[in-house]
């Protein structure tokens, strides 16, 4: 099929690159220049596992430009994937999607029939609006075409984005013709029978059960991914809030996580305590579904409440610091992770951001490490006194405390007799508990974990 994505950022690229190993011949199409400049060279953007390896092995299948005119109107099916951020009052700003929509209508081609899909996140009846706007283009430009706008919600992670496209737990579909749902289901055939041969770096998980493809209507279908990314936001902020209890009455939080996720009304996945959640969605989502909700003057406590309890949590970083260094200021902390999660380096509201902040606030002199985000983190934190370091050990030379902030593997591999030796005051604050205690404590730390 001949596909188009709009916006290739970390959704569309990834989306863009599995359609075309598939076997689908894509367009990429990006307002950003330079991005596509980028992508044309077959280099990636973005920081992400496998994409530059496809990137080099399906240039027959996928090409980039910012050209949307000449590009969308050959396409059975259109996937908008542009950012949806944040607007002041917390609601999804839908103005690049909105646009997307009004130059799609104005490059369709008389007499065609046209899916356009959003995998973008979007408030609810954002489908209803778009299916009006571009009908009003079409009939000012007197042109005759079908077009079947729906809804395809996105549920990959970042870090392991390919993995999700291509093998992922379920597609969930919001169209309210048949028709359109049959074009999504040809476009996904491949993944949802698993046809395709897997990459050799992307080997089929063992014991992957096919994923189904769930139809429902455009409306509920924009829902499904506001409450996944709730109830996923809510899961971690439940097992931190138990965290700080754990750490007053002096219970170990793992333990407690290990205890409950066994039941399988429960489950074991997002119950690891920590400095909570960041990145480019629970954040925003969230915060949109909470602005929908003020729409209708509907509280949504649950919501709120794990929003709070994931502010607080990034705080417990500075309050063991203070116990243990009491005044921070003219302290050296050295920070293990600035990406908001391991495998990416997307900094977007990345927990670290926040801390780097506050001790930047209290007067401490900020060192930091990360494996691939030190460049977005220089753009992040231009003009302040931070050392952006290149090792991770060296990054813990002369400090007061070390603070790890993101579990890359690389830090879960640290020796950290050796780490503990480079430092003027050896404290560790583990901000995930990656660390055994015991051998923190064995190589000389003064160990801090999280609800333990
Ligand atoms: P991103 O910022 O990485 O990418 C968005 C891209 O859209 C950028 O490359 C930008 O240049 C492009 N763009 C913006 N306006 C455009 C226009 N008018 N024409 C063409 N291109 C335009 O964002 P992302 O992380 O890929 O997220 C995209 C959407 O998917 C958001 O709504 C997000 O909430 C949702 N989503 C993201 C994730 C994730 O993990 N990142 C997961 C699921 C859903």
């Amino acid at each position: 099929m001949n596909v188009a994505v709009i916006g290739v950022g970390y959704v569309g690229l990834t989306t863009a690159l599995s359609l075309a190993y598939i076997g689908h011949d894509v367009i990429g199409i990006d307002s950003d220049s330079e991005k596509i400049r980028i992508l044309s060279e077959a280099r990636s953007p973005i920081h992400e596992i496998g994409l530059e390896t496809f990137l080099s092995e399906l240039k027959n299948s996928i090409r980039f430009t910012t050209n949307m005119k000449d590009s969308v109107g050959n396409s059975e099916i259109i996937i908008i994937s542009v950012g949806t951020p944040p607007k002041p009052n917390g609601d999804a700003d839908i103005k690049h999607v909105e646009s997307v929509a009004r130059e799609i209508a104005c490059s369709l081609l008389e007499g065609r029939k046209y899916v356009i899909v959003t995998k973008s996140t979007v408030p609810i009846g954002t489908y209803r609006r778009l299916t009006h706007m571009v009908k009003r283009t079409l009939t000012e430009r007197n042109l005759s075409a079908s077009v079947y706008i729906g809804s395809n919600p996105e549920f990959l992670r970042e870090g392991m984005a390919l993995r999700d496209t291509l093998y992922p737990d379920r597609i969930i579909v919001g169209a309210e013709q048949q028709e359109a749902v049959d074009v999504i289901r040809r476009l996904y055939r491949p993944i949802l029978e698993q046809t395709f041969s897997s990459p050799s770096f992307l080997p089929r998980p063992e014991g992957f059960a096919l994923p189904p493809l769930i139809t429902t209507d455009p409306t509920s279908a924009e829902m499904i991914k506001y409450a996944a990314n709730s109830y996923l936001a809510l899961k971690i902020s439940f097992i931190n809030e138990f965290a700080g209890l754990c750490e007053r009455v002096g219970a170990d939080v793992t333990e407690v996580a290990r205890g409950i996720g066994m039941d399988p009304r429960i489950g074991p996945r997002f119950l690891q305590a920590g400095l909570g959640w960041g990145g480019s969605c629970f954040p925003k989502d969230t915060s949109a579904i909470l602005a929908l909700a003020s729409y209708y003057g509907y509280n949504m406590p649950v919501v709120e409440a794990a929003r709070q309890v994931n502010n607080r949590q990034r705080q417990v970083v500075i309050e063991k610091l203070q116990m243990a260094l009491k005044v921070l200021r003219g302290r050296t902390i050295a920070i293990l992770g600035i990406a908001f999660k391991p495998e990416t380096d997307d900094l977007r509201d990345a927990p670290s951001l926040d801390i780097i902040n506050a001790l930047l606030e209290l007067g401490a002199h900020v060192r930091v490490h990360d494996p691939v985000a030190l460049d977005n983190a220089r753009e992040v934190f231009q003009g302040l006194e931070i050392d952006f370091v290149k090792d991770p050990y060296d990054v813990a030379d002369a400090c007061d405390a070390v603070v790890l902030v993101t579990e890359w593997k690389v830090y879960q591999q640290i020796d950290l007799t050796k780490l503990a030796a480079r430092m003027r005051n050896p404290v560790l604050v583990d901000g995930r508990n990656i660390y055994n205690p015991l051998n923190a404590k064995s190589a000389g730390f003064l160990y801090l974990g999280i609800g333990r």
